[in-house]
């Protein structure tokens, strides 16, 4: 039986970060009213197209800053999936939130909606590193929060990280690790800093004023990660997710886990991406021309809505292409020659065979088993590996 992800964008904040490329929007919180309606909306309109009541397996509440809606809204999406879709049982619904945002009571109404997993925008625990990024919280708010949370129910914690801040030392980065370890979260997201065309750190480097990213310092604090982490109990099971096994269970993320096995899931909300039926969606990105796009309901095919601005239908080249790329990030998973074979009905070798046997002499890639893996160097040249993909024509 294939499962669906749903994917929720929420894309207001109160302050744009100078990092962020994101489709968020500050100064247009008046429009969450409306905003939740045209989601809403849009929920509905796919649940009355779709072939069947399709069964979903997570939710994600993304953003932007999912934190800011009143926990009423959050209650109102939920049930408009639970409508429209048949939500199982032990759905993952996750929740992106900022520290600083939200208070005790708030995160005890979401758990109580059925919210049950927590993803907070920590970032650094430096003051220095928090203000150079633009963040409007510090460590203690941090803090608070994950106390918060596990005061109202939360079993299942992600903290995320950013690595390779300029002027952020080796030793300023292990003292962020150390005070996220020292949370006990049950899941850690490091992410390399990337300077992002069109965001003010994109100017500040070009005009010299910031220095650009150093990809050596990047690949040491990386591995100091992996190497504090793992000692910490954490499993890297993708290139930049680390998650603990705690109470019989290794808390990965289900729902990035869906995009990392190129499985599919539907986007709602402005700029949302969907993949479902080789189809790739891409919806309007302004809150307000979704909000009007939304406003007249329109008979389309599934899984088309009046806020779809873009469509891709992916051949079966490409989607075997893409089913590499995202499985290899898996580091443990890795893709599996089994189910390679009974989702395309061609064997992994047939495909990929000269590429695949030329990154595994090259060291970067290896079979275990039936799974094929990323080497422990292939993991820091990942971008190379992936791209032996793409450049490949229907053999
Ligand atoms: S809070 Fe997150 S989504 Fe919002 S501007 Fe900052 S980085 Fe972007």
């Amino acid at each position: 039986m294939t499962v669906f992800s749903l994917y929720l964008h929420i894309p207001f904040c109160r302050h744009r970060c100078a990092y962020c490329d994101f489709n968020t929007y500050s100064g247009q919180e008046d429009l969450i009213p409306a905003y939740v309606e045209a989601l809403c909306n849009e929920i509905r309109q796919v649940g009355r197209t779709a072939p069947n009541r399709l069964p979903v397996h997570t939710l994600y509440f993304g953003g932007g800053t999912p934190s800011l809606l009143p926990a009423e809204a959050i209650g109102l999406i939920l049930e408009t999936c639970r409508a429209s879709f048949e939500v199982l049982p032990d759905a993952e619904i996750s929740l992106e939130a900022n520290p600083g945002t939200l208070t005790l009571e708030w995160l005890q109404t979401i758990r109580r909606l059925g919210v049950n997993r927590l993803s907070l925008g920590m970032q650094s625990a430096h003051p220095e590193d928090l203000r150079l990024l633009e963040r409007q919280h510090d460590f203690f708010d941090v803090s608070q929060t994950v106390r918060w949370a596990r005061r109202a129910g939360f079993e299942n914690i992600n903290l995320d990280l950013i690595y390779g801040i300029p002027f952020q030392t080796l030793a300023r980065w292990e003292a962020t690790l150390e005070r996220a370890l020292g949370m006990f979260p049950e899941h850690l997201s490091l992410y390399a800093l990337s300077i992002e065309h069109a965001t003010p750190f994109y100017h500040w480097v070009a005009r010299g004023l910031l220095p650009p990213p150093d990809d050596d310092v990047a690949a040491e604090m990386y591995e100091k990660a992996d190497a504090m982490l793992t000692q910490s109990g954490y499993l890297q099971y993708e290139i930049s997710n680390w998650a603990i096994r705690r109470e019989g269970r290794l808390w990965v993320c289900q729902h990035n886990l869906q995009y990392w096995l190129n499985e599919p899931y539907l986007g709602f909300g402005a700029g949302a991406h969907g993949f479902v039926e080789h189809l790739r969606t891409a919806n309007v990105r302004s809150i307000r021309a979704y909000i009007e796009r939304l406003q007249t309901p329109a008979q389309l095919p599934f899984p088309l809505t009046p806020a779809t601005e873009q469509t891709q239908t992916i051949d079966p080249l490409t989607e075997m292409q893409e089913t590499m790329m995202m499985g290899l990030r898996l580091t443990q998973e890795g893709v599996s020659r089994q189910r390679f074979e009974q989702r395309f009905h061609r064997s992994i070798e047939e495909v990929f065979g000269p590429t695949i046997a030329s990154l595994v002499n090259l060291g970067l890639l290896e079979w275990r088993g039936e799974r094929l893996c990323l080497t422990q160097r292939g993991r820091l040249l990942g971008n190379r590996v992936f791209m032996e993909f793409v450049d490949i024509s229907a053999p």
